[in-house]
């Protein structure tokens, strides 16, 4: 067996070479680096795949949330709601822009903002709300949006991790994931569930308007070349990784159903374990699992990732510091919140390998070792 890694980009890429080489070779070959017609058809692709009206290329999943939060023009000191437990990425930007991050809770079993606590934290200068749909999974977005649409605010759906995911509302219609609010962003970093061979990221949205505003921001603020009406930033999708996307794209379901295949592996084997609590599936949400984060109950985490390295097994802690208690909002204009679920979930976490390329061998190693591990740790 193979060295054991989080994701195994190698194998994947080998399935479609031939596919890959022949794209980037066309790029090169046409020299159409910067804004090529590869950018514009994934584009275009990528809307038929979400069903959304409008998709603008970008430069990284953080520049997308940025640009999302720029097109809704908010002002210094308007209050942003996110969960703490996210990606760095997610909150930055907010405090980046000069706005306030206000962190609110997650659900224990989902990992995602609950509705309670976003209702709590609302006040009369929330003017955006950030829901993330966390290692795949949808956030309550029937919930969530109808709090906002309550009070007339914006939602942004984060979709770095759960691009190919869906939601299912009350009534029975099912949504893309990042197609629910005013506008989704997502990322393409190469771990990502459709990820490209380098950075790159995307904005959806419905709305014409914020469509315009968006694609702008994105371009220097401009729509014809060298008149620049707005402030903007410089945040492209390079041709390259455009003609790569498009042929990812055409494998993104399989690529879910391969990873969610892997979960139900685990599941099964980790099921009515004491001490192994494996990730709950919302009934609202087609989870694609970018992560398969699981709890421990009652085990030295630290223990248990020394034992699994020393049998040869990766594990991350996603993510070992929650937001609200980084260093970078230090001495900044954060509230001082209490999050006990995320202080609680963040020392009980951890993710095991999920990828497209998983065998039913690397699998079977995984589990039993993982068993064999929690089981040492727990004897006495
Ligand atoms: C990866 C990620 C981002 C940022 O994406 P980049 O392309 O790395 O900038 C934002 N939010 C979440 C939840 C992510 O997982």
């Amino acid at each position: 067996m193979a060295p054991l890694q989080m994701v195994d980009l190698k194998r994947q890429y080998l399935k479609i070479k031939p596919q890959i080489d022949a794209a980037i070779a066309n790029v090169i070959d046409t020299t159409a680096f910067i804004n090529g017609p590869d950018v514009k058809l994934f584009a275009q692709e990528l809307q038929d795949y979400l069903q959304v009206k409008h998709v603008i290329p970008c430069a990284n999943g953080t520049d997308a949330i940025q640009i999302a939060l720029m097109a809704l023009g908010l002002k210094p000191g308007d209050e942003v709601i996110t969960p703490s437990f996210t990606y760095i990425a997610t909150v930055e930007v907010v405090a980046l822009l000069g706005l306030k991050p206000v962190f609110v809770e997650v659900d224990e079993a989902t990992f995602t903002m609950t509705p309670e606590s976003l209702k709590a934290a609302i006040t009369p200068e929330t003017k955006a709300i950030i829901p993330v749909h966390l290692y795949g999974q949808s956030a309550a977005m029937k919930e969530i949006l109808d709090i906002a649409a309550e009070h007339n605010i914006p939602v942004i759906e984060d979709t770095a991790q759960a691009i190919g995911g869906t939601y299912t509302f009350p009534d029975g219609t099912k949504k893309m994931n990042g197609t629910m609010g005013a506008i989704g962003t997502t990322s393409f970093f190469p771990s990502k569930n459709l990820g490209c061979y380098g950075d790159g990221g995307a904005i959806f949205t419905n709305d014409d308007v914020l469509a315009e505003k968006l694609y702008m921001i994105a371009n220097h603020g401009q729509k014809v070349k060298y008149y620049h009406d707005m402030v903007g930033c410089n945040s492209r999708l390079d041709t390259i990784q455009a003609a790569i996307l498009r042929i990812k794209l055409r494998e993104l379901d399989g690529y879910c159903d391969t990873r969610r295949a892997v979960a139900d592996y685990y599941d099964n084997a980790f099921a009515n374990h004491a001490n192994i609590i494996t990730p709950k599936r919302a009934s609202y949400s087609h989870h694609v699992y970018h992560q398969y984060t699981l709890q421990l109950d009652n085990v030295n985490r630290d223990k248990v990732q020394e034992k699994l390295t020393e049998r040869g097994i990766p594990s991350m802690i996603y993510y070992p510091v929650p937001s609200h208690k980084q260093k970078m909002f230090d001495g900044m204009d954060v509230e001082q919140v209490e999050l006990a679920t995320t202080d609680y979930l963040n020392k009980r976490v951890i993710s095991l390998p999920i990828h497209t390329e998983m065998t039913e061998e690397e699998m079977q190693f995984i589990t039993r070792n993982f068993i064999e591990v929690v089981n040492e740790l727990t004897a006495n």
